[in-house]
């Protein structure tokens, strides 16, 4: 049994992938070659957004935003402490000042009534420049935005959305990717919609903010690429990974249903053994991960292994436990849930094709 049956997949969608990625092969534009922008649109469309601009991968997605909203070295950003390096990563990387926030015990997301309290210890304290947020739509669960927006706007924060898990959620009808100042997501080939390679995709209602990520991808490039009036990065998504994700999209409706599905036969069979992800009403999950809490995990994980079925640890790790960010100065104690989180957690396998 696999964790993420990713030969399940292509063995179903094999005939169309190969069509398009030997179309690419024939007409040999490698490099933004039609089916880039043609994705494009069609995650905009799906998404309903204004823009959806492709690039390297998710991590360099929240660089790029990171990079339009100007974060700079003095810039405090929060985050959530649970979730993937990455989100933390970039924060840092442009020079500013990850302030990390507890998780929220029931949905394991960004939780609004600590991040406001770390906000205001950040202005009490006066040395850094409270600039925005991140939140993580962790494991498919869109983070709690009716309640982020509200906060971003009190203090004048930006709102980024990392739906690098999320792609496929929702609230209330809104579309996971829809959310906030700017959203990202990954086409990491194990995320709910991945390519055969690395990918990413910035969204955008903001006009002025898309024309400057399209030029930051190519080398902060004026009217061509070379001519640079600024200076930006090198990422962009290949057409061949444009190809696979134009059939992977198209069959994306199905497989959320499916992975839907898989959760609830899995809550109907553990709820009475373990603590079962909690959705929110209104709130649809893309089903990254399915994530159960044990205080026995290792007992819980070595019966599952015994039976032949891989489980995993998202996340064991918080970011303020990281060796990395040592020099914040964090102290075990500081985010009690996600700290227990990451004791207790562990995952099962989830794709659109389990049996
Ligand atoms: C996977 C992931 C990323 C980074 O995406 P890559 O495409 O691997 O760079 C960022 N944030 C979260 C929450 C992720 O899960």
């Amino acid at each position: 049994m696999q964790f993420i049956d990713l030969k399940a997949q292509y063995q179903h969608l094999k005939s169309k992938i190969d069509k398009r990625i030997q179309a690419v092969l024939e007409h040999g534009h490698y490099i933004m070659g039609p089916e880039v922008q043609e994705l494009e649109e069609k995650l905009a469309e799906y998404v309903g957004v204004k823009h959806a601009i492709t690039c390297g991968n998710g991590t360099d997605a929240l660089t790029l935003a990171m990079m339009v909203l100007d974060v700079k070295p003095g810039d405090a950003v929060f985050c959530p402490t649970f979730t993937f390096f990455a989100t933390a990563e970039v924060i840092a990387f442009e020079g500013a000042t990850p302030v990390f926030v507890d998780a929220d015990e029931s949905t394991f997301n960004i939780c609004p009534i600590d991040l406001e309290k770390r906000i205001q210890a950040v202005i009490a304290e006066g040395t850094l420049t409270p600039k925005a947020i991140i939140a993580v739509d962790l494991f498919g669960l869109p983070a709690n935005y009716p309640e982020l927006e509200k906060i971003a706007k009190k203090y004048d924060l930006k709102l980024v959305e990392d739906a690098a898990q999320g792609f496929g959620g929702a609230i209330n009808g809104q579309k996971a990717g829809g959310f906030g100042d700017i959203a990202t997501t990954s086409f990491f080939p194990a995320k709910p919609l991945g390519c055969y390679g690395d990918g990413g995709a910035v969204f955008t209602n903001n006009d002025e903010y898309a024309e400057l990520i399209k030029s930051y991808r190519v080398h902060g490039k004026g009217k061509d690429k070379y001519d640079n009036v600024r200076i930006g990065m090198n990422s962009r998504l290949d057409t061949i990974q444009a190809a696979v994700l134009l059939e992977k999209l198209a069959e994306f409706p199905k497989e959320l249903i499916a992975r839907n599905l898989a959760a609830e036969n899995y809550e109907n069979s553990l709820a009475g053994t373990f603590k079962t992800p909690q959705i929110p009403d209104g709130y649809l999950s893309s089903w990254a991960q399915y994530t159960l809490v044990s205080e026995d995990r290792d007992a819980a994980m070595a019966k599952y292994k015994e039976q032949g079925t891989p489980t995993m640890i998202y996340y064991g790790t918080c970011m303020h436990q990281q060796s990395a960010f040592k020099e914040l100065g964090y102290q075990a104690g500081d985010f009690p849930v996600a700290e227990k989180l990451a004791e207790t957690v562990f995952s099962l396998p989830m794709h659109g094709y389990l049996k």
